[in-house]
C-alpha cells in the first residue's frame, strides 16, 4: 500500500471564458490567482491557478479556459463536485453573497453531518462549500470576505461513477481509509493529509458517461512531498498494473498521470518546487509566465490571449 499521498494537490477543469473564470474565482469566491501561464500542450490557451497566498497543495483550483468551448455534459466517470472548506457558521454569508452575484444552482443541505452549500460555476461546474470545524489552514483574504468565512482550501471531491468497487480498491491502495456511508455515498478519508482529505464515491449505474467540455473537471491531482516519493508511488502503481506516464515537468510541480478504472484521470503531483519558483510570493499570478520552451514565442502567444480584466 502507498503511504506517501497527503490529500489533494490540485483539481483542473475546463472553462469557456477566461475573464469570467478569473472574475468568479478571484472576486466571487475570493481566492488568489497564484499563476497565470499557458496550457503547456496548447500554448494559445491560458492555464490559470487559484488558491491561497502561496498556492499551497490542497487549495489549488486550476483552469484551462478554451474560448467558446462547448458545455460538458455531467455523467459518470468524472469528478462531479469539487468541495471547498469554510468555517462553521460561514454558509449564510456565502448564500447571500452568491445569490447577490447571480450564481446558479444554490442549494443548502447537509452531508455526513456537515452543512453544505452547493452551487454552480460559470460553466455549470459542480461546487460545494462545506462547513468544517478546526480547519487550521490560513485563508487568502480579499475585500468583502473576512477571515471568519473565507475558503480554506479544498475539503475534498465527489466522484460520480458507474460502479464504485474498483475505485474503492484503488483509493485503499493509495492510503485512503473507508469512513462513513450515507445512503449510497461512500466516504474515504486520507489520515494525516493536508486538509483536502475526503473523497466521496457515488454510484450512478444508469447515468450516461460524462462528455467532457466547459465546466468539466479534466483531472484530479493528489499530493506527494517530493520527486523521490513520486517515483516510489509511480513504481507501486505500475507494479499493481496501472499504466502511468513518465514524470512530466510542470514547472511548479512534477506530474505523473494515470487513467483509473472508473474513468477519472488521476495525477500525482509533487509539493515541490511550488508557485514562487519564478516570481515573488507578493506578486504571484500577476505576470504571464511561460515555460522556457515557449519564451521565444511570447509576443505571438500574448497576442492570442484575451486580457483577464477590462
Ligand atoms: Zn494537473
Amino acid at each position: 500500500m502507498i503511504k506517501d499521498i497527503k490529500g489533494l494537490h490540485h483539481i483542473t477543469s475546463m472553462a469557456s471564458d477566461a475573464r469570467d473564470n478569473n472574475r468568479f474565482f478571484t472576486d466571487t469566491l475570493g481566492l488568489r490567482r497564484v499563476k497565470k501561464t499557458v496550457n503547456f500542450d496548447e500554448p494559445s490557451v491560458y492555464h490559470l491557478y487559484y488558491g491561497d497566498e502561496q498556492g499551497t497543495p490542497g487549495t489549488v483550483m486550476t483552469y484551462f479556459p478554451f474560448p467558446h468551448m462547448m458545455a460538458g455534459r455531467a455523467g459518470v466517470g468524472e469528478v462531479g463536485e469539487t468541495q471547498f472548506s469554510v468555517p462553521k457558521g460561514a454558509l449564510p454569508f456565502w448564500k447571500d453573497r452568491l445569490s447577490a452575484q447571480g450564481v446558479g444552482g444554490i442549494e443548502a443541505d447537509t452531508a455526513f453531518g456537515a452543512n453544505r452549500l452547493r452551487f454552480s460555476g460559470p460553466d455549470s461546474d459542480g461546487f460545494a462549500l462545506v462547513e468544517t470545524a478546526d480547519d487550521a489552514r490560513t485563508p487568502w483574504i480579499t475585500d468583502g470576505i473576512s477571515d471568519q468565512v473565507a475558503i480554506r482550501g479544498f475539503s475534498g471531491a465527489r466522484f460520480n461513477l458507474h460502479a464504485t468497487e474498483a475505485t474503492e480498491e484503488l483509493l485503499g491502495f493509495m492510503g485512503y481509509e473507508r469512513s462513513d456511508r450515507e445512503g449510497e455515498v461512500s466516504r474515504f478519508i486520507m489520515p494525516g493529509g493536508n486538509g483536502a482529505d475526503t473523497i466521496d464515491l457515488v454510484p450512478r449505474p444508469t447515468m450516461p458517461i460524462a462528455r467532457q467540455g466547459a465546466g468539466s473537471v479534466h483531472h484530479i491531482a493528489f499530493a506527494v512531498e517530493n520527486r523521490e516519493k513520486q517515483l516510489e508511488v509511480r513504481k507501486a502503481l505500475m507494479d499493481t498494473g496501472y499504466q502511468v506516464t513518465p514524470v512530466i515537468d510542470r514547472d511548479y510541480f512534477w506530474a505523473i498521470y494515470f487513467r483509473t478504472p472508473g474513468g477519472i484521470l488521476f495525477e500525482i503531483a509533487t509539493n515541490e518546487p511550488g508557485f514562487d519558483r519564478d516570481e515573488d510570493t507578493a506578486h504571484l499570478g500577476e505576470a504571464l509566465k511561460l515555460p522556457s520552451r515557449y519564451e521565444p514565442y511570447r509576443s505571438r502567444i500574448e497576442e492570442k490571449l484575451a486580457p483577464l480584466s477590462a
